[in-house]
Parts: C-alpha cells; sequence; structure tokens
C-alpha cells in the first residue's frame, strides 16, 4: 500500500500539513504557534510530559466517579430481567445520537475542526446533542482535543499511548486538568466556544441536563409499560440499564479507542508525524471516526474515509445535512488548490453545457 506525504502549502491553514516540528492548524488559532515557539525558546529544561504534568496536579475524583457509576450501572445488564427488545433500540438510536451526532459530528468534525458552517440552532444542537454522551461539555472535550492534535504523540499530547495503552484510553480522564488552571486551559485552546456564552451554559448544565434526561428515559419506560401491560418498574430499570449506563459506556469506550486503537494498531495512508493510524473495526463502530490517520494528515477536511472502501456513516450524514440545506461550506477538499482546481472544472462543465 502506498503512503503519501500530505503537501505542504501556504496558501492556507486548510491545508493542514503535519509537519515533523511545529504545529498543526487545526481550526484557525495562532496561539497553537505560540506554545510552539515558547517551548522552543527554553530548551535547556527539561520538559514534563502531560502525563507527568497530569499526575503531579492529583486526581479527578468527581470525573473518576462519573465514568466509574456508569460502568457499575452497565453491570445490571447482566440481569435478564432488565432486558427488553425496546431498550435495546432505545439504546442503538442513543448510541448514534450521542455517537455519531454528537460526538463525531458535532464536537469533533465541526466544534473543533470547523470542517463545515450552519445555522445558530443547529451550532447549540449539535453541542447539546454531544454533551449526551457523558464525556464532558463541548468546551472541555474540544480544548483537550485540539492540544491532542497539537501535540499528537509528543510530550505536550493529553493521551497518547507514548504514556501507556491504557493511559491513552481512560486513565488520563482520571487526571483532566481541573481547579484554576482549567480557565486557562480553556483560554489556551478553546478561545471561540469560552466566548460564546450559549456553550458557557451547556459547560454548566452539564450534570443537569444528565439528571433531566435520565429522569425522562426512566419515565417513558416506566408509562410505556404500563401502556402495553408489562411491569411498569422492571421496563424502568431496562430503559434505564440499556438506553443510559451500557449504551454510555459503549459510546465511551468507543471514542477511547480512537485515541487508543487509533494511535497504535491499524495501517497508515499518510506519513504523519504521529503513530496515527486507519482502523477497520473503530472505523465502523465509530461512525469514521476511525479513519485516524486520513484524519491527522487533514484535520479540517470533514471526509475521513478517503478511500472507496473507507466507510464514513458521520460524513454521509453531513452530506444528507448539505442537501437539506442545514450544513454547508463542507470542507470537502484537502487542499486550497484541490478545491480551486475542483471550482474551475465545474465552472467549465457548466459553461459547455450553457453552450450546447
Ligand atoms: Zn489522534
Ligand atoms: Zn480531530
Amino acid at each position: 500500500m502506498s503512503i503519501t506525504t500530505p503537501p505542504t502549502s501556504d496558501e492556507s491553514g486548510l491545508d493542514a500539513e503535519p509537519a515533523k516540528t511545529g504545529t498543526v492548524e487545526i481550526w484557525d488559532e495562532n496561539n497553537l504557534v505560540a506554545e510552539e515557539s515558547a517551548a522552543q525558546a527554553t530548551p535547556e529544561v527539561a520538559p514534563m510530559t502531560e502525563k507527568e504534568i497530569r499526575k503531579s496536579k492529583g486526581a479527578h475524583f468527581v470525573t473518576i466517579f462519573w465514568l466509574g457509576a456508569f460502568h457499575v450501572g452497565a453491570l445490571l445488564a447482566l440481569n435478564p430481567a432488565y432486558f427488553s427488545w425496546e431498550a435495546l433500540a432505545l439504546g442503538f438510536f442513543m448510541y448514534w445520537l450521542s455517537g455519531s451526532v454528537g460526538i463525531c459530528l458535532g464536537f469533533h468534525r465541526y466544534l473543533t475542526h470547523r470542517g463545515f458552517k450552519t445555522s445558530r440552532f443547529m451550532h447549540y444542537f449539535f453541542a447539546f446533542v454531544g454533551g449526551l454522551a457523558g464525556e464532558g461539555s463541548a468546551l472541555a472535550w474540544i480544548a483537550n482535543h485540539r492540544k491532542h492534535h497539537a501535540h499528537s504523540d509528543q510530550d505536550g499530547d493529553p493521551h497518547t499511548p507514548d504514556h501507556g495503552g491504557w493511559w491513552s484510553h481512560m486513565n488520563w480522564l482520571g487526571w483532566v486538568i481541573h481547579g484554576p488552571e482549567l480557565e486557562d486551559h480553556f483560554k489556551k485552546w478553546a478561545p471561540d466556544l469560552l466566548a460564546d456564552k450559549g456553550i458557557r451554559l451547556l459547560d454548566q448544565l452539564f450534570l443537569p441536563i444528565h439528571i433531566v434526561v435520565i429522569g425522562a428515559t426512566m419515565a417513558s419506560g416506566y408509562f410505556y409499560g404500563a401502556a402495553i401491560g408489562k411491569d411498569p418498574v422492571t421496563m424502568m430499570m431496562s430503559f434505564l440499564v440499556w438506553g443510559v449506563f451500557v449504551r454510555m459506556v459503549w459510546v465511551l469506550h468507543i471514542t477511547w479507542a480512537v485515541n487508543s486503537i487509533g494511535h497504535m494498531w491499524g495501517y497508515r495512508n499518510y506519513e504523519t508525524r504521529d503513530h496515527s493510524t486507519n482502523s477497520w473495526l473503530v472505523g465502523l463502530l465509530a461512525f469514521g471516526e476511525g479513519w485516524h490517520n486520513n484524519h491527522h494528515a487533514y484535520p479540517r477536511m470533514a471526509v475521513h474515509g478517503h478511500k472507496w472502501w473507507e466507510i464514513d456513516l458521520t460524513y454521509a450524514l453531513i452530506r444528507l445535512l448539505r442537501l437539506c440545506g442545514l450544513v454547508w461550506n463542507v470542507v470537502d477538499y484537502k487542499t486550497i488548490s484541490e478545491k480551486k482546481a475542483r471550482d474551475k472544472s465545474s465552472q467549465e462543465t457548466s459553461k459547455t453545457s450553457t453552450k450546447k
């Protein structure tokens, strides 16, 4: 299989050339460059890795409890009494809604990398739905992910497998940035979202929203059970176990697999400065996010499957939304030159057909 090196361009950050030194332009901010320059200015100081820095600041027990509680709750699925096909269908729907629409399309391709434009309503809709995955608010998720791109598989990466496979998969979340440093972390990595009052509100309401959604899920199960003549409490528990606990743990581990498996195992289409890989398993389960090497090569590109057989369900959804007029200016090209050439040839085609 041939491996290509993405082209360098001075036309626009859209080319997102994964340089051997320097930073990747992943959304539209100059502060990424500023950090690299500062790091280069003090080479004599032995830098601590991101893992060492985070470990030195202590664990974040709220996050550990939050993630642990869903895993313990998911164990209730071992009780067959709590299984129902209706709850399984709800779990599948929420897996798609929170995983593909919320995390892959909303948090990742739109809010982190600005791979397309949309209306104010859809902007908040994507931020809201992404929050339902339980992976933190848009603000928290995006700040970490942008930092990952800027330092992928280097010392400053929040979750590189170079610091351990389990660290990259989930353990890093036990040491998320918290306390007084959090504001600076947001200012540096997500100033656009920090300045957005609606996004800040969703960040503050992260827990209350989950309490309401979980309560509504349980109430739906109870009333649905009563309506079809089954035990309402058992149906309520079934909705809670499969629609919330199992679904959430499933989506969490699939998202985390992008960070762990997506930097350890698989094949590469592009020569990037990190160890990112494309994985069939993660590609399918994570709705196209598993073509992670393609993504690191061209971070702003909304298309993650670059070969015809690299199925990308999230991009299929973006195309559908574009067709409906709900999103536009989709970055479906690798470079500005590619876009210009494509625009030119489509103009020529339309001129020829007009003459005929
Ligand atoms: Zn990555
Ligand atoms: Zn990304």
